[in-house]
């Protein structure tokens, strides 16, 4: 690959993007890395370019497409991150820098306290600056397709490490395809024998399973037509290899037992369409009664919504049904970019291209433009988005809501915005939170209601023997989780 063909692609995907910038930094790392090889044979600068011609293709902006070019250099090649900072800026070395910093990334089992530093310094990371996730899982991505000529045991500790480390945080991201793309990329590595069994196992069931479920999928579409609910949209969809081997590892990997081997998707306008659909879905099929989830009353960890159910058909197997609205849907496409955009519309109208009358015809247009985490799952093929020039200083704060704090074995815990050590000292552990009697926030003594910053390492003093938490905590508190436990543990001991 040559960097003309690129800047190719970046004049059509976005025309803002500084030419002279991209070709200076494309100039530097050729120079930094010429006589270096990749494993494959390829001159080193291939993958630096295979990285940032996925990126391009997601129409990124200048100082992402340039940190993807120098993304490699500090670390493999005699120039130094200050020669970066001096030409290109302190954005680009900043982004340069931490993905060098991330690169540390190893994993060396659970114990290993430098795996976790690690993590912590990836959460940070992701934190600070959204590209530089986006360029470190597009890189892994590359890595990931050139894994075959490295020796299997190198093979095997890094599809290890996108399974355990690269696929959940594209999970926290909510972008559900990518980290599905990873994990089935890692899968063949990590467990070759099992991947060709399941691989073999359900290219059959898959066959057999499409024809069906078009014909369920056409008496549905019957149905809802017949009990006036308009269905925006109805589809089946294939369940990822390795999410299928781990269920197949729950079922004694009988694949009969599993029922969501391919899935119906019914996207319908409203929220209460949903439940509606529902309702009518039952009237017509039995549900199982076990698998009937209510992810919209409560929605996972990573915020995805959506009403699932198993039902039996005419044939009486079983099918699984996922009924959402567009919203819930464009959120787990798009995973973190959607959730901005719900979150946070006056600052988005603000970033628009151009500032129309018509905010609802532009804020349609932005959506279509962060389509580049849908793409993102699709890197190999032609993207069709427009120019996203809007994405070049963009930061995302896409952890706005969340925030991860580190226990001091470097354990990460996940919290809300205003969380306070109590609510992590619940979080770590219910004795803990009951015995919890002062707390450190980076070896700093805080008080019990102190809210928790980004990244701190937080210490609970504890009492030994003290068994109840105090009733004034829970004016403070903020995850249900602490609040249950202490409520729990009062009404007990009968103080509330
Ligand atoms: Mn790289």
């Amino acid at each position: 690959m040559k960097i003309e063909e690129i800047i190719e692609i970046i004049k059509n995907k976005n025309p803002k993007v500084d030419l002279d910038f991209i070709k200076k930094a494309y100039d530097f790392a050729e120079k930094a890395h010429r006589g270096q090889k990749r494993k494959t044979g390829e001159d080193y600068i291939q993958h630096p370019l295979a990285v940032t011609y996925t990126l391009a293709k997601l129409g990124l902006g200048t100082k992402t497409l340039a940190s993807a070019l120098l993304h490699d250099v500090p670390e493999d090649t005699d120039y130094t991150l200050d020669q970066i900072k001096k030409e290109f800026g302190s954005e680009v070395a900043f982004i340069v820098g931490s993905l060098t910093k991330l690169r540390g990334i190893r994993l060396r089992g659970k114990e290993d306290e430098h795996y976790l530093e690690n993590l912590r310094r990836m959460f940070l990371a992701m934190g600070a600056d959204i590209r530089t996730v986006i360029i470190k899982l597009v890189d892994r991505y590359h890595n990931m397709l050139t894994l075959n000529p490295l020796p299997s045991e190198k093979q095997y500790q890094i599809a290890k490490e996108t399974l355990e480390i690269y696929a959940p945080i594209a999970n926290r991201l909510g972008i559900g395809e990518v980290k599905g793309a990873l994990e089935d990329m890692a899968f063949r590595y990590v467990y070759p024998k099992t991947y060709k069994k399941v691989d073999e196992m359900t290219r059959e069931k898959y066959k057999e399973r499409a024809a069906f479920t078009d014909g369920v999928i056409r008496r549905i579409k019957k149905i809802l037509k017949k009990e006036g609910i308009e269905v925006l949209d109805i589809h089946g969809r294939a369940k990822h290899l390795y999410r299928l081997y781990l269920k197949l590892k729950k079922h004694n990997m009988d694949i009969e037992e599993i029922y969501d081997l391919v899935a119906i998707r019914i996207v319908v306008p409203e929220v209460k369409d949903c439940y509606e659909t529902l309702g009518i879905i039952h009237k017509y099929y039995k549900p199982l009664i076990k698998r009937i989830k209510d992810y919209i009353s409560l929605p996972k960890p990573n915020g995805y919504r959506s009403l699932h159910t198993t039902v039996f058909t005419r044939e009486e197997k079983p099918i699984e049904i996922q009924i959402r609205t567009p919203e819930m849907h464009e959120e787990d496409e798009y995973g973190v970019a959607s959730h901005w955009l719900y979150s946070d519309e006056k600052s988005l109208v603000r970033l628009l291209p151009r500032r129309g009358k018509n905010k609802r015809r532009d804020l349609a247009k932005l959506k279509e433009e962060l389509a580049w985490t849908k793409q993102l799952r699709s890197w190999q093929e032609k993207a069709n988005s427009s120019s996203q020039e809007f994405f070049e200083d963009l930061k995302i704060d896409f952890l706005k809501d969340r925030i991860f704090a580190f226990t001091p074995k470097g354990d990460v815990i996940d919290l809300p915005e205003k969380a306070t050590p109590v609510d992590f000292a619940y979080e770590v552990h219910t004795e803990v939170g009951n015995s919890a009697i002062g707390a450190k926030a980076n070896n700093k003594k805080v008080p019990l209601d102190y809210l928790i910053k980004n990244g701190e390492v937080i210490e609970i003093i504890t009492q030994k023997g003290k068994k109840t938490p105090n009733v004034d905590w829970l004016d403070f508190v903020k995850t249900s989780r602490a609040k249950m436990k202490i409520k729990d543990i009062l009404r007990k001991q009968k103080r509330i």
